[in-house]
């Protein structure tokens, strides 16, 4: 296939799944984690193979540019599939250029700083993609969902009134913008698990002894607040999905089909990057072909 034909391709499939900025989100109607755009798990890992040869190739470009930067957030539910499609997407991508962080529940020194500072300390740098598992977002999540994590968050008194959340989603969006300004495409993947998948889920970390060590007692009591976060979830995608860095709502019923949209949404940003080679100017080129003659000078 043309690289033109591939970038038409990655584009059409992932347009049902961004949140159109400016539109109100919610998502227990506007989503189905069902969704598998009519294809057949067969067809999809071949086609998930594709895409990670793909990403390789482009990985590689922008590496070798060394102007842009992706910073690629993954946000979900507990045991939406966030690690496996980390695994997965980045299978075939060079690890030199890859950055994975994790983020868990702040520490005493991060507490003591504005709330972005830790992510900002884990940006990718040019050339460079950045995955955040779990991202800027549980700011506007758990620290919602439960609010006894902004008490411990040290803010005056003036930062904590009731419209917190509104700021905090202009701030989320300006500082993304002002990452986009600079060269650092920011991508942000929601993994929409529906509840029942999620249920079936915890079964299976539960039953399974290799995978108890995913599980905790806490899940299960998160999963009470379920609701609550749909909500923020939904109020979220409708306050931060921006012409610069758009949501992208991914089905996370079906593992394979999840990986296959995680791929394309980074692809799609890649190709828009169109990152290529550095080519020689004259000077460069002339520098190589003496230091070819040299080479050849020396052959016994
Ligand atoms: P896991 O990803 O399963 O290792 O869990 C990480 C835990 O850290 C989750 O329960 C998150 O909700 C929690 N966490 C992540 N970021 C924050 C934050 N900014 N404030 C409070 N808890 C957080
Ligand atoms: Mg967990």
């Amino acid at each position: 296939m043309s690289d033109g034909r591939a970038a038409k391709r990655v584009a059409k499939f992932i347009k049902p799944l961004r949140v159109k900025p400016g539109s109100t989100v919610d998502l227990t109607e506007d989503f189905d984690p069902r969704y598998k755009a009519g294809m057949k798990k067969r067809d999809g890992v071949e086609l998930l193979r594709t895409g990670v040869s793909l990403l390789a190739d482009l990985q590689a470009r922008l590496a070798a540019q060394d102007t842009y930067g992706v910073l690629f957030c993954l946000q979900a539910i507990d045991a939406g599939g966030k690690d496996g499609t980390i695994r997965h997407v980045m299978s075939g991508v060079n690890p030199q250029g890859v950055r994975v962080s994790s983020f868990k529940v702040p520490s005493a020194e991060e507490l003591d700083h504005d709330y972005l500072w830790r992510y900002a300390q884990r940006l990718p740098s040019r050339g460079e993609i950045g995955i955040f598992n779990r991202s800027h977002y549980e700011e506007v999540l758990v620290v919602r969902v439960h609010p006894e994590n902004l008490d411990r968050q040290k803010l005056p008194e003036e930062a904590k009134g009731p419209d917190v959340w509104q700021r905090r989603y202009r701030e989320i969006n300006d500082w993304e913008r002002y990452l986009t300004d600079n060269g650092i495409k920011v991508v942000k993947v929601f993994l929409n698990l529906s509840k029942e998948e999620q249920r079936l889920r915890f079964l299976k970390r539960i039953d399974r002894p290799e995978k108890n060590w995913k599980f905790s007692a806490a899940d299960v009591r998160e999963r009470e607040h379920w609701d609550d976060y749909q909500e923020a979830f939904s109020e979220l995608l409708s306050a931060t999905s921006t012409p610069w860095a758009p949501w992208y709502v991914v089905p996370a019923d079906r593992k394979w089909f999840a990986r296959i949209c995680a791929a394309a949404v980074l692809a799609h940003t890649l190709i828009g990057i169109d990152p290529q080679y550095p080519s020689l100017d004259g000077q460069a080129r002339k520098e190589l072909l003496d230091a070819r003659r040299g080479l050849e000078a020396e052959a016994p």
